[in-house]
């Protein structure tokens, strides 16, 4: 099995209350394909400038990822975002986007991204989303990110491309705002109706919901004393719950596949958070996200001990 993502590469300027970068590597395809590299062969597609460096480019190829489809800019700048958090890291603000060589970027897959059997259109312009979705005709698993810069300026192109995907993957209050749901069963719900079969909210320090057709599940952030950076854990729980779905869409994607898939993706991304960006994830290994995944299951898991209740 092999997993295709197009996204952002990025350099990225962060404020946390712990401390700052002025410009680290970021992107969502960089934070996916660092947690996805776990489970399969990650293909990344996307453009960087002439000012992205080579230690940059190793890390996106870590673990064995496929860099061919990074397209290298002659005279370009790489995508940059600014963004500031506040005391409690619950909120953040944009404050720089730089679409810099995604401007003008028209992706051409090569012939083993465009054959991988699990597609992830991480959060960029829908409508290069939807670009790389026509040339992955072999995928038989899909999965898309986005975000309110999105669905505020090409919600009809974002919705255009869900409609073509198995799989949604958002923040909570960006699923409500898509549907204009303000209840977020029912803003899952109406997404379903569009056409994929899953819907993942995500819910930042509270952790992340599952829904399809004919199932619930939800699970806790893993709980930990020390954040510094939550940026790209989102695209880090992506990384890990598509992995996970990669190694089993073969044997068809039950309930129990999608519950496991959300607890990699939950453990993969508390590693995330740990430091600033993709530090931690860059030298994390596959015995810290074996245990960190057993831990996630001893909390959450309760015995059926039913009392009985004064009527
Ligand atoms: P997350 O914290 O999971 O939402 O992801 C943060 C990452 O997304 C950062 O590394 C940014 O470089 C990248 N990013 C921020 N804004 C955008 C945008 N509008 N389009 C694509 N990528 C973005």
């Amino acid at each position: 099995m092999s997993i295709t993502v197009v996204g952002s590469i990025a350099y990225d300027r962060v404020k946390t209350p712990f401390g700052e970068r002025e410009r680290m590597l970021g992107g969502a395809a960089t934070h996916f394909a660092l947690a996805a590299s776990f489970f399969d062969e990650v293909n990344v597609v996307g453009p960087v400038g002439e000012d992205f460096g080579d230690a940059e480019l190793a890390v996106v190829a870590t673990r064995g990822t496929h860099i061919g489809d990074v397209e290298r800019v002659p005279g370009g700048k790489t995508f940059f975002w600014h963004g500031e958090y506040g005391w409690d890291l619950g909120s953040r603000e944009t404050l720089a986007t730089e679409l810099g060589v995604f401007a003008d970027f028209q992706p051409k897959l090569s012939e083993p991204s465009s054959q991988a059997d699990v597609l992830f259109l991480a959060n960029i312009q829908p409508d290069l989303q939807r670009e790389v979705h026509e040339q992955c005709q072999a995928a038989r698993f899909s999965a898309l990110d986005s975000m309110n810069l999105w669905i505020d300026t090409a919600r009809e192109s974002l919705v255009g491309v869900i409609e073509r995907v198995d799989c949604v993957i958002l923040n909570d209050a960006e699923l409500r705002q898509l549907t204009g749901k303000p209840n977020l069963l029912t803003a899952a719900r109406e997404v379903l109706s569009w056409g994929p079969s899953v819907v993942v909210a995500k819910q930042g320090e509270y952790g992340a919901a599952l829904v399809t057709a004919d199932s619930f599940f939800a699970l806790p952030a893993y709980p930990l004393e020390t954040v510094i950076d939550p940026t790209g854990a989102g695209d880090t729980f992506a990384g890990g719950f598509v992995g996970y779905v990669a190694r089993h869409v073969e044997q068809g994607l039950g309930d129990q596949v999608l519950r496991q898939a959300m607890a990699y993706g939950t453990a993969l991304a508390s590693f995330n958070v740990e430091e600033f960006g993709a530090e931690r994830v860059t030298r994390l290994t596959a015995d810290e996200v074996h245990e960190r995944v057993g831990e996630l299951r001893r909390i959450t898991h309760f015995e059926e001990a039913p009392v009985e209740l004064t009527t």
